[in-house]
């Protein structure tokens, strides 16, 4: 495995800037893969893990990054919580360490450099430094991931009887005989809404 300095640079460029967040995502990436012994998690191990992240803040993407866990190859799960916080599950075991930021690293980083400004140049330099045991708290856990959450998990693609749009991995409920996709089933998880003088529902080509 690549050294913090190394995986950090590497981290600097996919994400656009060096940040506290990078430091910790890569730290608490590391921290977890040693946890588990898994050594080379983009190569040969690459199919023994699944990472869940808490958050979608600047540290997620330096744990995808160490990792190689990705929102497309169905590895990277995001529960969207608000904790900086992130479980690294072995699925040749079913075992996971999950890994959580302790809110007092910020306290400590100002004892550490209490002359260093910004805050953000502060916990930067701080979170290299720091112990494992000083920015983390680690507990073993189970997770069973679910054979429909599984990177390659193929499943009938199914076209929703309301909107017309195509269904992967089940993800459809049955309604009264009808297979509707899960935004039709429950509008109320919609995150968008039509503009005025848009159909409610139904595409076009939805004439199945
Ligand atoms: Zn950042
Ligand atoms: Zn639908």
């Amino acid at each position: 495995m690549e050294s913090v300095d190394e995986l950090l640079v590497k981290a600097e460029a996919a994400h656009g800037h060096l940040c506290a967040g990078q430091v910790l995502g890569v730290r608490m990436a590391l921290l977890g893969l040693e946890r588990l012994g898994i050594e080379d998690p983009r190569g040969v191990d690459r199919k023994r893990l699944v990472t869940y992240v808490e958050i979608d803040r600047c540290a997620t993407d330096a744990i995808g990054l160490v990792t190689g866990c990705r929102l497309g190859k169905r590895t990277l799960k995001f529960r969207d919580w608000g904790k900086m916080a992130a479980t690294f599950v072995d699925l040749s075991s079913g075992r996971g360490i999950r890994i959580v930021a302790l809110e007092d690293s910020r306290e400590l980083a100002r004892l550490l450099y209490p002359d260093v400004e910004p805050k953000s140049r502060q916990q930067t330099m701080a979170y290299r430094e720091l112990s494992d045991t000083q920015l983390f708290r680690e507990q073993w856990v189970h997770v069973n991931v679910d054979a429909t959450e599984l990177p390659g998990t193929k499943r009938e693609r199914v076209i929703c009887a309301r909107c017309g749009e195509g269904v992967n991995f089940g993800r459809f409920v049955e309604s009264e005989g009808q297979r509707l996709c899960l935004s039709c089933a429950d509008p109320g998880l919609r995150y968008w809404a039509p503009e005025a003088g848009q159909s409610e529902e139904r595409a076009q080509n939805a004439d199945l």
